[in-house]
């Protein structure tokens, strides 16, 4: 049997899903939550077998516990009885990650399960939700002992993937003896979210809204992403990572590919993350120059809310770890030349928003001359949200101007249906083997290329000052709105 990125297999039946790192905190939040939901929907088969796997003393009991709380109501209802059936798909393997003896039970696992069912080419998935030190520990050993020989193996990878371009590489390195392309599906979970994955649609299946996507109607594109916390409690995490590396080189960069790319020769996989490297070449490294503003949120103005530097969590009372940025860019092609891209990204900040805006340019002539330019906004959380300002008349004896929404937003139109989070849509895409939606190695390349420099500068010893905003402010003074 054979697969590829442009022909996939999709796994139907009698499908081993392994979960490393089942004790932790993706798996009860995000992995198990997305499995249930898709069984309760009936869009994960009930012959799949799913077998947990870490070093701690648990029991499949305890890690339904676990993930309860995180668990959403199905559209259907009956959750308690379909929560116990999905259960029965569930068993769990203790074992250390770095030596054999838990993966040779853990074969035994599978083999008697396939067995039992019948199946001669296996499909098995080992989704790797261990800390990125161990993922080619536990690559090496999924090779070596639980590969699917004479089937199908995909391994879904979680990021972060390496920290800056080097590192990349070297992961990228360590993988590449251990599985072919198609066969790791590396997640970005942005790429998940049904209005991201909406991108490409709204655009190229209205080409009219495509065609005036381009310097000649464009003003700017800007995408947001502000939290109204901090980095409580995860300091330690936050600190060696920063704003940069949280959301913008990855999540941010992701949904402005998407809506400034090309479009692709096909809709299939290759086509859609061949557009996507296309685009991000035509971008310079970023560096100093493209700097509008660094921050790192102070105490709140009333005091109740600790600065970043005031965390327990936070240990190097000294640092500049970077809790805001703003940066404006440009895309060196045809369609794009000459329009600022602005990015930013905050935590600390006055409200809880991901957004892109796609802003049009003011009508310079005519008798509207001067009326409120049009744009297009995707909300991406924390309400979903999708429409375009369009300028009509408002009602009455007059010709005055009222700017009203062109709502697309799913819960207008498809008020009962399921729309599926972001983890459904990625672990369903990895058994229909449909990768348009992970990220390729080049695309890490090209996406770390950019944002390598800029790290560097950051981080280096000339890095500096950031400048301190109060918590729960809109951030340093002067940035662009
Ligand atoms: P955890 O720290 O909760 O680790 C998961 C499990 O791995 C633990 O339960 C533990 O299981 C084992 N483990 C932890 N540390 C080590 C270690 N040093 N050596 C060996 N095993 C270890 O991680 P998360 O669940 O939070 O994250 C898993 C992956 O998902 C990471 O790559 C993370 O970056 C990524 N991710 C997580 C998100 C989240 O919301 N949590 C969001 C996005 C990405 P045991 O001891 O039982 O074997």
């Amino acid at each position: 049997m054979t697969q590829s990125a442009s022909e996939p297999v999709a796994f139907k039946k009698d499908t081993v899903l392994v979960i490393f790192g089942a004790s932790g905190d993706l798996a009860k939040k995000e992995t198990f939550p997305a499995l249930f939901g898709l069984y309760s929907e009936g869009a994960l088969d009930p012959s799949t077998k799913i077998i947990c796997y870490a070093r701690s003393n648990i029991t499949v009991q305890k890690i339904r516990e676990m993930c309860l709380p995180y668990c959403r109501k199905s559209t259907t209802g009956n959750d308690e009885a379909k929560m116990k059936e999905f259960f029965k798909m569930v068993s769990y393997v203790q074992g250390a990650y770095d030596t054999d003896d838990g993966y040779i039970r853990l074969r035994d696992e599978i083999e008697s399960f396939e067995a039992e069912r019948g199946v001669t080419e296996p499909h098995r998935v080992f989704y790797l939700a261990v800390p990125p030190s161990i993922f080619l520990t536990v690559a090496g050993q999924v090779k070596k002992n639980v590969y699917a020989e004479n089937g199908i193996t995909r391994v879904i990878v979680e990021k972060p993937f390496g920290d800056d371009l080097e590192s990349s590489r070297e992961m990228q390195k360590g993988f590449k003896p251990l599985f072919r392309p198609e066969e790791i599906f590396k997640i970005d979970h942005f790429l998940g979210k049904d209005d991201v994955r909406r991108l490409l649609t709204v655009r190229f299946a209205n080409p009219f809204l495509n065609q005036s996507w381009n310097k000649d109607n464009i003003e700017s594109v800007q995408v947001w992403f502000k939290e109204p916390f901090g980095a409580e409690g995860r300091g330690g995490f936050f600190d060696s990572t920063g704003i940069i590396r949280d959301v913008m080189q990855n999540h941010l960069l992701q949904i402005l590919t998407l809506a400034t790319m090309e479009e692709p020769v096909a809709n299939n996989a290759d086509a859609i993350r061949d557009a996507k490297v296309d685009l991000l070449k035509c971008m310079e490294p970023l560096g100093p120059e493209n700097i509008v503003a660094l921050g790192q949120y102070g105490r709140s103005v009333d005091g109740t809310k600790p600065s970043y530097l005031d965390d327990d969590t936070v240990l190097n009372k000294k640092s500049k770890c970077l809790t805001f940025t703003e940066l404006t860019f440009a895309i060196h092609n045809d369609r794009w030349e000459g329009v600022p891209i602005v990015m930013r990204a905050g935590k600390g900040l006055d409200e809880d928003r991901v957004e892109i805006r796609i802003k049009y340019k003011k009508n310079t002539s005519g008798m509207f001359k001067g009326c409120t330019p049009n744009e297009f906004v995707i909300h991406f959380h924390p309400k979903p949200t999708i429409y375009m300002t369009f300028n009509t008349k408002a009602p009455g004896f007059d010709d005055k101007l009222h700017q009203i929404n062109l709502d697309m937003t799913y819960a207008q139109e498809y008020k009962k249906d399921w729309v599926p989070e972001a983890y459904e849509c990625l672990i369903k895409d990895a058994f229909l083997g449909n990768s348009a939606n992970y990220v390729r190695d080049d695309e890490l390349d090209v996406s770390w290329a950019l944002f390598t420099p800029l790290l560097k500068y950051v981080e280096g010893p000339n890095a500096p000052e950031p400048e301190i905003y109060p918590y729960g402010s809109t951030g340093p003074k002067g940035i662009l709105e």
